[in-house]
């Protein structure tokens, strides 16, 4: 199950993975309502469960509670790729430094769990791997030996992460670890993972695939499930507790 980036970013949250304050709304008033609160400048973000929202206008900055206002109405019932935004994430605006790009992911034909991590991020992964592969450090992760904070710092230098932040970085990255087998995922991305213009590491996105056959050792996992997403036919295979894969 793919969740949405606030629901990973409150699960990054519960495992020390830090990330800015932020709330979701589903009107325009109830975005300004959460700008005031959060009182600082703010980014308004498509909640839709696929990439690219910045680039399809879906990630908008806005200075006052007026302007996430009407950044919200804009987005709200916005189509991205198919996806009809309901709601979004209004999360306190950060100035950028850098941008990274980290995830742990289950490696299935190498039968291991992978980090993958580089000091270009930003952009999409897919392009980053086919315009500069040597960008993007890949190392296994021994599941039984986990992630510590030496293999952490392992993989900062293999990123090429600057040195200043790479205490910062492989805290973080110790956390995404302890989130990964924390919450049985086999997909935890941060695109981008930044340097803040304060010098902090912040992950400003994330994306997290959870594993269902895990289920039944997360009894709160149900509530993330989002009814209005899920495909009919899964929704009822599902429900009669059959394992269904729908395919073209
Ligand atoms: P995606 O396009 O779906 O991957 O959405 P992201 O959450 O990654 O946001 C897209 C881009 O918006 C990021 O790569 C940043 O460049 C920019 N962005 C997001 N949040 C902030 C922020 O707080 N401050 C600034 N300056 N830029 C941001
Ligand atoms: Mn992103």
């Amino acid at each position: 199950m793919d969740l949405y980036e606030y629901q990973a970013r409150d699960i990054f949250a519960a495992h020390s993975v830090p990330v800015l304050p932020g709330r979701t709304a589903s009107t325009p008033e109830e975005a300004a309502a959460v700008a005031s609160e959060i009182g600082t400048a703010v980014v308004v973000k498509a909640q839709v469960k696929t990439g690219g929202r910045g680039k399809a206008g879906g990630v908008k900055l806005a200075k006052t509670p007026e302007e996430a206002q009407e950044k919200a109405a804009a987005i709200l019932g916005m189509d991205i790729k198919g996806h009809t935004v309901h709601q979004v994430l209004v999360t306190q605006a950060s100035g950028i430094a850098e941008e990274y790009y980290f995830s742990f992911l289950l490696d299935r034909a190498n039968r291991t769990f992978l980090a993958m991590a580089s000091a270009e991020g930003g952009m999409e992964i897919e392009q980053l791997a086919v315009e500069r592969p040597e960008a993007l450090a890949r190392i296994p992760v021994d599941p039984i030996a986990g992630v510590d904070k030496a293999k952490a710092l392992e993989i900062v230098t293999a990123a090429r992460i600057p040195a200043e932040v790479a205490d910062d970085a492989a805290d973080a990255i110790v956390a995404l670890w302890d989130t990964f087998v924390g919450e049985d995922a086999t997909l935890v991305e941060v695109n981008p993972l930044v340097r803040s213009s304060d010098g902090d590491i912040i992950a400003l996105d994330g994306k997290v695939t959870l594993d269902e056959n895990a289920g039944f050792r997360h009894p709160g996992h149900a509530a993330l499930v989002d009814k209005r997403a899920e495909d009919p036919l899964e929704a009822k295979a599902k429900a009669k507790d059959l394992n269904y894969v729908k395919l073209d």
